[in-house]
């Protein structure tokens, strides 16, 4: 595997090949990839609930 192409959810950390067939992407609108490739689901509109505040909370 090319370490370039290596992504990890950000919520189960599983490593993963293609975001878009991982089930917890299922349903969300954008998927966001941090710096150490770890991506999140997120919506158009992240602020379902006080819960889901990990949207956005890792950018620093
Ligand atoms: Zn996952």
């Amino acid at each position: 595997m090319d370490l370039d192409e290596i992504k990890v959810c950000g919520l189960c950390e599983v490593i993963v090949d293609e975001i878009t067939d991982h089930p917890c992407t299922e349903g969300y609108g954008h998927i966001y990839i941090d710096d150490n490739y770890y991506f999140y689901p997120v919506l158009d509109f992240p602020s379902l609930s006080a819960d889901e505040d990990w949207s956005l909370s890792f950018k620093s």
